[in-house]
């Protein structure tokens, strides 16, 4: 990220993979779901990147997967970026540079889904475990009402790289079930960008948060900031 000063051209990208009803979401039509793996190139100012034209749809899933079956669509993806961030591509001939060509190196930034998303891509276990509710931290659901942040412990780098390669590596059923049960983490194919930390690219869209209402769900349902204070 130079200003496209160097010679190779550098580029870094958002990934987002989300599903949605292709018959569109009214109750009492038909219901189905699809999902898309989408990249943002923010390379680009915001004004551009969010235009159709610009988005690179990586690819479509034509029903949603179960357990870790998105894997299977997420790894020629990841194999060909990781391909390209070690090893970089290069065009013969481009517009600049018509005889030398140009290489280009790309790399992901930020993993953008829901929650509910993020959870299965990541292959971290659902927010009703007991003890690994959180992708983030450490916190057991018996600590949950803990709002003091500073005794909540962050998730390690190398420990839910140990874990996803244990389930990964691991050659039964049940020796699988037992390393999920765990540590609540199953292997993901994002795992295969050898730069990949979810402990800090991983984030919670702005639209499912803002647009689609979570935020304010949150703060008037579950915090009850409507609430009429009982002092008064
Ligand atoms: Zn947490």
């Amino acid at each position: 990220m130079d200003g496209f000063k160097r010679s190779e051209l550098r580029l870094v990208w958002s990934f987002s993979v989300d599903w949605f009803n292709p018959f569109h979401n009214k109750q009492a039509g038909k219901k189905a779901s699809c999902g898309s793996v989408a990249m943002l190139l923010l390379n680009l100012l915001p004004s551009l990147r969010f235009q159709q034209e610009n988005i690179y749809i990586a690819t479509v899933m034509p029903k949603e997967p179960s357990g870790n079956g998105v894997n299977r669509y997420l790894e020629p993806i990841i194999g060909m970026l990781e391909n390209n961030y070690q090893h970089a591509s290069h065009f013969a001939s481009t517009y600049n540079n018509p005889r030398k060509g140009r290489s280009t190196r790309s790399m992901i930034v930020l993993e953008v889904f829901d929650l509910q998303g993020a959870k299965r891509v990541l292959g971290h276990c659902s927010v009703r475990s007991n003890h690994n509710f959180c992708s983030f931290c450490t916190t057991s659901k018996a600590d949950i009402g803990n709002f003091d942040w500073e005794q909540w412990e962050p998730r390690k780098l190398e420990d839910l790289r140990a874990a996803a390669e244990q389930w990964r590596d691991a050659t039964s059923a049940t020796a699988r079930k037992e390393i999920y049960q765990k540590y609540g983490v199953r292997w993901s194919a994002l795992w295969g960008l050898s730069y990949f930390d979810p402990t800090r690219s991983v984030i919670v869209d702005g639209m499912h948060n803002l647009f689609e209402g979570l935020v304010e769900f949150h703060c008037r349902h579950v915090l009850g900031i409507d609430d009429p204070d009982p002092e008064q």
